[in-house]
């Protein structure tokens, strides 16, 4: 038999479980406190904003959460997702056998991510309560596409407050949001008093995820039809991810392989927990598997931030959660892997971070589009910046193998398609990009309005 490209699994193969690490983490998480006084919050705090189903998941310590058959159904458009030997990638690289890279692709969902892998069971559960109407925030816009895709799926109103630098750089979004049903705008916007606070001091604000969030938990908060979905960053979105890697884990059994090292891009946190605890818990049952975070140098939560309590959004509405967290005034530059310019990072991966399961790492946008191009040459798909991020970790660890004659099988998550990126490929393209790393003094001057919580 030819050698096999592409690792299939049936339909019957979609997980009918999340798989949730909480269950087997060695420390208990830090408890979520109340913005205002600082005690811990429970479930009912939650409520305005949450649905009590997707709250219950949030709080979890259940090793395995049943999949409802409704959202399987809706996985089975485009689930199981292919896993890729990147064999043209090895060739070109000139890898020898014991080297070789393997990737799970996540761009074949309707929005072209993995984010649909959760968006459709928190569209399901706010429908399942009542629900009437979802806000919400985007950076780049697949967040909002993909939730702008399931609230179509369960006829839900959805609206989205696009960071307005996004909003700017990628019109297609916005199309693709409003061809699914939803209502989009620029944040900061004139909807919301978060919005408005915002303009009046700054009218040329380039808006950040963490402005856009105040702007979509004022909006919930204040509407009795409407509830608040967050793609990325809390343990339910990082749950439903688990999809992937559990799926993974099949396909390259199938493959009569098993990773030496995972890597994901990180921005929140979510496809790289997708692809990842699966591994995680492998690692805890003794699996020698190193599982490595990547991020941008412009936005490097995990290698620069600090683990501390901090607000999700720039108002400080949300309740605070211990992360890596560069300070939630934190504005990042303006990088095109606009999927990885969040504030913070996931409590669940920071937290694995600072017990040593995993590592972290920061790269540059040029040498990320520069794995991403020679990607796109050699497998032909077109990867979105943020993915880049991780191709460039694999390449490097493949090539560090390659010279230290070792031998190493590498697995990283292509977690979406390019296809609504391209601007940022001509501008990489035409020589103009430049790489970024975040200033030190602008780091402290962010940190410096961390709440102080007393321990
Ligand atoms: C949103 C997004 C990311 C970053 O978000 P995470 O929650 O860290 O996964 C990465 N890749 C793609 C393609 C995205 O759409």
């Amino acid at each position: 038999m030819a050698e096999r490209t592409r690792y299939l699994l049936p339909e019957e193969a979609i997980p009918t479980s999340w798989y949730n690490v909480a269950a087997d983490l060695p420390n208990p998480p830090a408890p979520v406190l109340h913005p205002g006084t600082h005690a811990p919050i429970g479930p009912q705090d939650l409520a305005p904003l949450f649905p009590m189903a997707i709250i219950a998941q949030e709080v979890s310590t259940e090793r395995f959460i049943p999949i409802p058959e409704e959202v399987l159904a809706i996985y089975r458009l485009w689930r199981p997702t292919p896993l890729h030997r990147a064999r043209r990638l090895e060739a070109a690289l000139g890898l020898p056998e014991r080297v070789r890279i393997f990737y799970k692709y996540e761009g074949v969902s309707p929005a072209g991510s993995h984010k649909p892998n959760t968006a459709v069971p928190q569209a399901y559960y706010a429908k399942q309560e009542g629900v009437k109407r979802i806000a919400t925030e985007t950076g780049a816009g697949q967040w909002g596409s993909s939730l702008a895709l399931a609230g179509s799926f369960f006829d839900l109103e959805i609206k989205v407050y696009m960071v307005r630098i996004s909003f700017a750089q990628k019109p297609y979004r916005r199309a693709l949001m409003e061809t699914w049903g939803a209502q989009c705008v620029a944040s900061p916007s004139n909807d919301t008093n978060a919005g408005r606070a915002i303009l009046a001091q700054d009218p040329d604000s380039n808006g950040s995820l963490g402005i856009a969030i105040s702007e979509a938990v004022e909006d919930a908060a204040t509407r009795e039809d409407t509830k608040y979905a967050l793609g990325s960053v809390l343990n339910h979105v990082l749950l439903h991810q688990t999809v992937i890697g559990q799926e993974a884990l099949q396909q390259l059994e199938m493959a009569e392989a098993y990773p030496d090292v995972v890597i994901g891009c990180v921005g929140g946190g979510s496809n790289f927990a997708g692809i990842s605890f699966p591994f995680v818990r492998e690692k805890l049952a003794g699996k020698p598997v190193r599982i490595v975070a990547v991020e941008p140098a412009a936005c490097p939560t995990l290698t620069r931030g600090v683990y501390a309590y901090d607000f999700g959004d720039t108002a400080q509405l949300t309740p605070l959660v211990k992360m890596h967290t560069l300070g939630h005034t934190f504005v990042p530059a303006g990088i095109h892997a606009g999927g990885l310019r969040y504030h913070g990072a996931a409590p669940l991966v920071s937290q694995l971070l600072d017990e040593g399961l995993i590592e972290a790492t920061a790269v540059t946008q040029r040498p990320a589009f520069e794995a991403a191009v020679q990607f796109a040459r050699t497998e032909g798909i077109l990867p979105a910046p943020e993915a880049s991020h991780a191709i460039r970790v694999a390449i490097d660890e493949a090539l560090a193998a390659r010279e230290a004659g070792e031998e190493r099988t590498i697995l990283f998550n292509l977690s979406g398609h390019g296809f609504f990126d391209l601007s940022a490929y001509d501008h990489y393209l035409s020589g103009e990009m430049q790489d970024y790393e975040h200033p030190q003094s602008a780091i402290e001057a962010a940190l410096a309005g961390l709440p102080s919580i007393a321990d």
